[in-house]
């Protein structure tokens, strides 16, 4: 058979249009489609399998095979050919069905009498809806135009499938966006919650996947590259010369958008019928599928930007922008695939949790999560296709897991867990004005992580005796330049009187490594995390750090001043920052203004080198903060930012803990006060160890001070000790297990 590509193909399209606008039953629908298809494509057979569940294709309508088979016939995900066209994304076009490898006698269907078979996805941006069928008796490979002409069949079923036209009460057919989905990603920031869907990017709705006029089309979809095109050169020449990495994907966006083969496959699709927006969604889905096969991390990427680039051709065509009225909806739970800290505040602190495709753990925006104390997850991949604004969604951010339109089941026992947490808050609520004392009478300072204004208020309720650690990053990676220095004192002016009285640590800039500016420039380095960063630029570019300490002067006036410096390797960058410190002063007071009533400058130590300092070291800081994150990644070198070592080596490592108790030691020797501000310090069975080993105070955000002072005032730190010493004695790696087992015997549970 010739088969006429692009008349045929229209002519099919405009009947399947058709019946979308009839009012029938969705069965009665379907049915109607797959007779469509197999008298165009002039087959005997024509089938539709849709999913019912994750992992079950139904037949849900055929022209051909046995009506009794529909709804009875099912397959799992790789069964069979159809299953087999499920699993890979891949089109079968055999002459000879039954002798293939994976083909799947089915005696309902009758199917046995066709030879040749033709199967391909349904799918729409990279989720597969389905499979199409067509078969015949004549034994026979069908031609390229034919699997064309069916890939753009599937197309519009997938568009169909999205706008409902085959959901029904009487039919068994899948109902896209309804099935309850699960999510299995990362914990970015642990916490509960449960809300409704708010998506930070709505989906792009194609209501016109078939065209009448290809003329027009091809008009429409020319004028919107167009207007692409300037939009990419727009926004590079805007860039400055810095921006390395920006650069790079606006100029693979370029690239694309003046791909002639791009072009040109997008405009073959319209001649077949399809309308501007399909033809780019299919070319879309087509690349999506791929981006989920191909190994090449740099291909991927590009797969990643046709992808963008893709949505944002959706966006100029369709007229839907970002905006689309959508209202907040009650319990709002943001979903994006990522989001950077800015964009994120702008939502406001009504937020009941996040969901992110990308993401990651050291993220500005698990920064700004933590600030919030709401759960974060990361690494959900495929939620942003998924998932439409207001659904109901379960964010469990101590599991990373998500469910998205959950089973009732499933919600309550989520409500328990939550209900649990809360009786839980409560108790803690019960220990705010009591102290860390443990029962052999040792006294643990308890302090807070801080970053945001809005971080304020948790020092009354949660107990915190003072802030141990204000990151003063985040105000800079919030803006769209560097804020200016009245600004810089105004804030951390309004930060000390919210403190009222209590010690702020106020950390100076800790940029570079995952932390970039966007108006700084950014280092090409190999290995950020060990490059550039923290007071390395501080003392390279004197302005910033200049210009911040003077606000952190002028803020104080008249009251005690605690600044600390990051990412201290070695004593002389230590001298040199308080230097700087001990100039602003002078300046200052040359200028007349008032100075604060006292200065404290510390060095966090945050690299294994600065604990082997030499004696003045420990003599002429005023304070030593353990940024343990930082230190852990570099004492067993790896990376907390890589999810695949992360979590490979424990904290309660024998040999971690004597590292610290070796740097407690040494603090002791000089009376230098010493404090731990890592994320580990919020972690009971962590606290507990690091308090046993001589740590007395911790500094960690503020829900943990709870759960963290309950278990303190319940045990005995000498005895921590011993089972630190014995299990160390016993030769264990790590005394986890010990510490976890003693807390068992003295009935707490952490
Ligand atoms: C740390 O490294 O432990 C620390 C507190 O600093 P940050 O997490 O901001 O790098
Ligand atoms: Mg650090």
């Amino acid at each position: 058979m010739q088969y006429s590509r692009e008349t045929e193909s229209r002519k099919l399209l405009r009947r399947l249009r058709d019946t979308l606008a009839e009012d029938t039953a969705s069965q009665t629908r379907l049915d109607h489609i797959t007779s469509l298809i197999a008298d165009s494509m002039q087959t005997e057979v024509c089938s539709i399998y849709l999913f019912r569940d994750d992992d079950t294709l139904e037949l849900c309508a055929t022209e051909g095979l046995k009506a009794e088979a529909v709804h009875k016939t099912r397959l799992r995900i790789g069964e069979g050919l159809v299953g087999r066209v499920a699993r890979t994304k891949h089109i079968v076009n055999t002459a000879d069905a039954p002798s293939e490898r994976y083909f799947r006698y089915m005696p309902e269907t009758g199917e046995e009498i066709y030879s040749s078979f033709l199967g391909l996805p349904i799918q729409r941006l990279g989720g597969t809806l389905g499979v199409l069928v067509v078969q015949s008796k004549q034994s026979r490979q069908f031609s390229d135009d034919e699997v064309y002409a069916l890939e753009v069949v599937a197309m519009v079923l997938a568009e169909m499938t999205e706008l409902g036209a085959f959901v029904g009460e009487d039919t068994a057919l899948t109902a896209l966006h309804q099935q309850p989905v699960m999510f299995r990603g990362a914990t970015g920031q642990e916490g509960v919650a449960e809300g409704n869907v708010y998506l930070h990017e709505p989906r792009v709705v194609v209501t016109n996947p078939v065209a009448d006029d290809p003329e027009s089309e091809t008009v429409r979809l020319r004028e919107a590259v167009d207007t692409l095109r300037l939009s990419v050169d727009d926004m590079l020449s805007s860039l400055g010369k810095a921006d390395k990495d920006q650069r790079d994907v606006l100029e693979a966006y370029r690239m694309f958008a003046n791909s002639r083969g791009w072009m040109r496959r997008m405009e073959e699709d319209i001649s077949s019928g399809l309308s501007a927006e399909a033809a780019v969604e299919k070319e879309q889905s087509i690349a999506r599928a791929r981006m989920a096969t191909v190994p090449d991390p740099y291909m991927r990427e590009r797969l990643h930007d046709l992808d963008d680039l893709s949505n944002r051709l959706l966006r100029i065509l369709t007229g839907q922008g970002k905006e689309t009225g959508a209202e907040m909806p009650d319990n709002p739970i943001l979903i994006a695939r990522n989001i950077g800290p800015g964009e994120l505040l702008d939502y406001g602190k009504n937020l009941k949790g996040i969901v992110l495709e990308q993401g990651s753990v050291g993220s500005h925006a698990a920064v700004v999560a933590r600030a919030w104390a709401i759960p974060l997850v990361i690494h959900a991949r495929g939620i942003t296709t998924e998932a439409l604004n207001g659904d109901p969604i379960l964010v469990d951010g101590d599991q990373g897991v998500v469910h998205l339109r959950p089973e009732e089941n499933v919600a309550k026992a989520f409500r328990d867990k939550i209900a649990m947490q809360e009786e839980a808050v409560k108790l803690y609520t019960g220990l705010v004005d009591k102290p860390a004392t443990t029962l052999d009478g040792k006294r643990i300072n308890m302090h807070m992580n801080a970053g945001l204004m809005a971080d304020l208020p948790s020092l009354a309720s949660s107990g915190a005796e003072g802030v141990g650690l204000f990151r003063t990053e985040l105000q800079f990676l919030i803006r769209n330049s560097v804020p200016r220095r009245g600004e810089l004192a105004s804030l951390y002016g309004r930060v000390m009187d919210a403190a009222k009285g209590k010690r702020v640590a106020f950390r100076t800039l800790d940029i570079g490594s995952d932390k970039v500016l966007p108006y700084m420039k950014s280092q090409d380095e190999p290995n950020p995390a060990m490059g550039w960063r923290a007071i390395r630029v501080g003392l390279d570019k004197r302005g910033v750090m200049r210009m911040q300490l003077q606000a952190l002067i002028r803020a104080a006036a008249g009251r005690p001043l605690t600044i600390m410096f990051p990412f201290i390797a070695q004593f002389e960058e230590f001298r040199e920052a308080r230097a700087m410190v001990d100039a602003e002063m002078e300046n200052e007071k040359r200028l007349g203004h008032a100075l604060p009533s006292e200065v404290e400058v510390g060095a966090m130590l945050e690299t294994p080198s600065l604990a082997f300092a030499p004696d003045r070291f420990f003599q002429e800081t005023d304070f030593i903060s353990i940024g343990g994150n930082d230190l852990k990644q570099f004492f067993f070198a790896a990376d907390r930012e890589n999810e695949r070592v992360r979590r490979r080596y424990d904290t309660l490592n024998v040999s971690f803990l004597s590292f610290i108790r070796q740097i407690v030691a040494r603090c002791e020797e000089h009376n230098t006060p010493v404090s731990f501000c890592g994320e580990d310090a919020g972690r009971p069975l962590e606290a507990v160890a690091f308090s046993a080993v001589g740590l007395r105070t911790l500094s960690m955000r503020p829900a943990s001070i709870g759960p963290v002072k309950s278990v303190l005032r319940r045990v005995n730190l000498d005895e921590v000790l011993a089972e630190i010493d014995a299990a160390a004695e016993r030769g264990e790696q790590s005394v986890r297990a010990a510490l976890t087992d003693y807390l068992k015997r003295q009935d707490v549970i952490v």
